[in-house]
């Protein structure tokens, strides 16, 4: 059985006394030994503060990004390393902004998720379509190649160290949510050719969807077979609406 997590990617949001804030509600809202997983994506200056409100919780914090190099003259770069020593358990990786506005490639992405798995970050390797590949209808090809060049480079023992998030780049920050069907669909087409690698792998691999995720939508979305959760980004900017969401992974975990 897959635990459920729900993950807020705060952007290049806030201060540090908001990231705090943030932080220490839902520490507040979120017992320890809850039925589902929360982590916070922090922008990297944050990550201290909220470290020092979250640790001795069960809540998990990480990166938004991290260099494809383990250390050296790569000016504004943040290590994987330098995320572990701060605690960090995830990071994520090819975020479509980063892949959109940072140019990073199928490639550096891999490279990316090589170096987080070899300091023993998580790894959260965000895949998506646009809006004109899935009018070309090219969501499974396009999708597949961003997953298949971290198979190559690092194996499929090694990708189901991670955790996949789905993130339809239309969806994104958009308010149009992929429906639950077209987000199974998607979802249901990873995990099966996932399993024609290794089905072990496959049934394990926690398959998260983002986009426009909200209080609203999440049951529809989360209680599909192959929808193990969310990365939420506006809606993890405020207690309440993250709170939404993560009580709808509550429910679905307990049955409800
Ligand atoms: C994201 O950026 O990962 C995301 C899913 O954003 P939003 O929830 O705002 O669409």
């Amino acid at each position: 059985m897959r635990k459920l997590l729900v993950a807020g990617n705060w952007k290049m949001n806030g201060s540090v006394d908001e990231a705090k804030a943030l932080s220490a509600g839902l520490l507040a809202e979120i017992s320890d030994g809850a039925s589902y997983d929360v982590a916070v994506f922090p922008p990297f200056v944050h990550i201290p503060a909220v470290a020092a409100q979250l640790q001795n919780s069960d809540l998990i914090w990480g990166g938004q990004n991290l260099s494809a190099q383990a250390k050296g003259a790569f000016t504004s770069e943040i290590s994987a390393s330098m995320l572990a020593e701060l605690g960090c358990q995830m990071v994520l990786v090819g975020h479509s902004e980063c892949r959109e506005y940072g140019h990073e490639s199928n490639q550096l992405v891999a490279e990316k998720f090589k170096q987080a798995l070899s300091v023993g970050l998580t790894p959260i390797l965000c895949v998506g379509e646009t809006i004109a590949q899935r009018e070309a209808e090219q969501t499974e090809s396009v999708v597949w190649q961003q997953i298949q060049a971290v198979i190559e480079l690092v194996g499929m023992e090694s990708l189901g160290q991670g955790v996949i998030a789905y993130e339809p780049v239309w969806a994104i920050g958009t308010g149009l949510t992929a429906t639950a069907e077209q987000a199974q669909q998607v979802h249901q087409f990873i995990r099966s050719h996932l399993s024609e690698n290794d089905d072990i792998i496959a049934r394990r691999m926690r398959l998260l969807y983002g986009g426009s995720c909200n209080g609203s939508n999440a049951n529809a979305l989360f209680s599909m077979p192959d929808v193990d959760g969310g990365l939420i980004g506006g809606a993890s900017l405020t207690v309440e609406d993250f709170m939404a969401i993560c009580q709808q992974a509550d429910a679905l975990s307990n049955g409800e």
